[in-house]
């Protein structure tokens, strides 16, 4: 009688969905919303909050298109605002796997454009890096700066421990290197690190990825382009996938595994 409840429940389960094999979690964060607007594209005419949304939503549909067993979350799914330390905490206490905060750039003279992928340092990898942070943080970072409150040294001596940086920096290069490929016409401004609030006290691998900027007289308004920010989505998550296979590889061959 029991077995015959027990074989009645798992198939229900599975007409509904719920009994399917669950794949690695990855956590999507569209950077800004809400009144934290993010940088402002005067030929583009469109906020960064809106353009990292766009770009969040077709990252997890490709995702799920690419691997049907991922599950995606997303820090936020509309126009509303979330602090970094929030962002932080709900990819921790879901148990992600991976998690890719998406922003676009600006720069003073608005002559950059291309992209670039970064990892948490304490030390940026040069003024530039540092000037990136500082606007995502929301905060101004003094040259040296680290992560803000007193255990910040502490939080970056255990990930570099626990080799969630070394999985980081992986996963960057992976997304850079997909990134390449599909926007030849941009610069691949490398893989670069600095102390971004939002990758600060993550418990998994997590990398901070800037798609381009998007006050950039040309490169702006292009960002805008659904065809180009599906593009840009479906290399996001061929750098993810790729990623992903790899760290599976590493730890079904012994390594170190995560958690
Ligand atoms: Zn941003």
């Amino acid at each position: 009688m029991l077995a015959r409840l027990a074989l009645a429940l798992s198939l229900l389960l599975s007409v509904c969905g719920v009994a399917r094999a669950r794949g690695p979690l990855v956590v999507i964060d569209p950077g800004h919303g809400g009144t934290n607007t993010g940088a402002w594209g005067p030929t583009a005419n469109r906020h960064e909050k809106r353009v990292t949304l766009a770009i969040a939503k077709r990252l997890q549909r490709a995702l799920r298109k690419q691997r049907p067993d991922l599950r995606v979350a997303l820090t936020r799914r509309d126009d509303h605002y979330v602090s970094l330390q929030s962002r932080v905490r709900r990819a921790n206490q879901l148990g992600a796997d991976a998690f890719i905060s998406i922003h676009l750039n600006a720069s003073p003279t608005r002559a950059q454009h291309g992209f670039e992928t970064f990892v948490l340092s304490s030390q940026a990898t040069n003024r530039e890096a540092l000037r990136t942070a500082s606007r995502e943080n929301e905060r101004q970072l003094a040259r040296g700066a680290s992560a803000p409150g007193a255990d910040a040294a502490a939080i970056l001596a255990d990930i570099a421990q626990r080799g969630v940086r070394r999985a980081s920096l992986s996963l960057a290069q992976r997304v850079q290197q997909q990134l390449s490929k599909a926007r030849r016409a941009a610069p691949g401004r490398g893989v670069r690190q600095a102390p971004f609030d939002v990758l600060m006290g993550l418990t998994m691998p997590g990398v901070l990825v800037e798609v381009g900027f998007i006050d950039h007289p040309s490169e702006g308004p292009e960002l805008l382009r659904p065809a180009v920010q599906r593009r840009i989505a479906e290399a996001l998550a061929r750098g993810i996938i790729a990623y992903l296979a790899s760290a599976q590889s590493h730890s079904s061959a012994g390594g170190v595994a995560r958690r």
